[in-house]
């Protein structure tokens, strides 16, 4: 990883939760899949490098990513479900059915457990494991729980460290007591702006952590024996060498005070309409018109970009307002009105 796809660069600012507000719900999902999800994708693919590094584990070879709403252009079910996850599942197995049995007999062909990273539309960031997203038999409850309980003793004081908490006031491995509800683990969440140095850093450690579970359950789920205690093992002794992620924060402070002073210029969020905004980059097909990157292909951040500058009477209609990648419009001057 290098360059613009590099996670340094990476931020999720209060502006992103505009795409929520765009009424139109096509241009919003559109949106979602062209500009959100590429950056959320780069989070993604540096946290399973990590667990790759925890665990020595290829996380390609056992999971697929999974998306909410659909990634796909063309899906059937392009619904809005005014929330965002990207995350990771079991793969699918054609060589044989899953263990877990559905409500009338028949046995699960898809995995039932996700582990993602959610955004909310107040602007939040957090990681979110889910056990079960459907209903599920007793017993693949019951073995869960069982799981659960025999590993607790170093389980749970490693989810507390990663500040992860569950939605019930019952033991983790009572799981079998909930049955219909739905059990979530999850972190707590980041308001925006997160990126490095800023929430990044504990939502990959409550990723690792969680997807140790998420392996264990798919295990389980395709009658496989768990390694959650040598997961558990490796996790903890990767833990205790990470710095310290407070005196980070101190010493790149000065540095990201700058960045962030310096965006208002540049931006012309702030200047045009949330919904024209992303119209104009979804009428520009997202794609950068001066070097022709996209955030999808190339994780290059869109802006919107004055032709004529305001500060010339520049207008913000549509007419006077073109799609660049960041790189090309802090390239193209103020005093420039060159039109792409
Ligand atoms: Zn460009």
């Amino acid at each position: 990883m290098q360059g613009s796809n590099s996670i340094d660069k990476l931020i999720f600012e209060k502006r992103d939760t505009q795409i929520f507000n765009i009424p139109d719900t096509k241009t919003r999902l559109s949106t979602l899949q062209n500009y959100f999800f590429p950056r959320l994708e780069i989070l993604l693919r540096h946290t399973l490098d990590v667990v790759a590094d925890v665990y020595h584990v290829n996380p390609y070879d056992r999971m697929t990513f999974v998306y909410c709403p659909s990634h796909r252009e063309k899906a059937k079910e392009n619904k809005d479900y005014g929330f965002v996850h990207i995350g990771v599942a079991g793969k699918r197995r054609r060589d044989r059915p899953l263990r877990i049995i559905k409500r009338d007999g028949t046995p699960f062909v898809l995995h039932v457990s996700y582990l993602t990273f959610n955004v909310l539309p107040n602007g939040t960031m957090h990681v979110n494991l889910l056990p079960f997203r459907q209903y599920v038999d007793d017993a693949h409850i019951a073995e869960i729980s069982a799981l659960v309980e025999k590993h607790s003793e170093i389980l749970l004081p490693l989810l507390s460290l990663a500040h992860i908490s569950y939605n019930s006031f019952l033991p983790l491995h009572n799981l079998i007591l909930l049955k219909d509800k739905y059990i979530t683990l999850f972190s707590p969440k980041y308001y925006f702006p997160v990126s490095s140095g800023r929430g990044f850093d504990e939502l990959i450690i409550a990723f690792v952590l969680l997807y140790a579970l998420e392996e264990s359950f798919i295990c389980i789920a395709e009658g496989e024996e768990p390694e959650l205690a040598k997961m558990l093992e490796q996790f903890k002794e990767w833990y205790v060498k990470l710095p310290n992620i407070e005196d980070e924060i101190e010493e790149g402070e000065e540095e990201e005070n700058l960045g962030l002073s310096e965006i208002p210029e540049l931006d012309s969020y702030s200047f045009v309409r949330a919904g024209k905004w992303w119209a104009v980059l979804a009428r520009d097909k997202w794609k950068c018109l001066s070097c022709g990157r996209s955030s999808r292909e190339d994780g290059v951040l869109l802006e919107v970009d004055h032709i004529i500058p305001r500060s010339k009477g520049g207008s913000d209609d549509m007419i006077n307002l073109q799609t660049l990648c960041k790189k090309c419009n802090i390239g193209k001057s103020n005093k420039d009105s060159t039109r792409l």
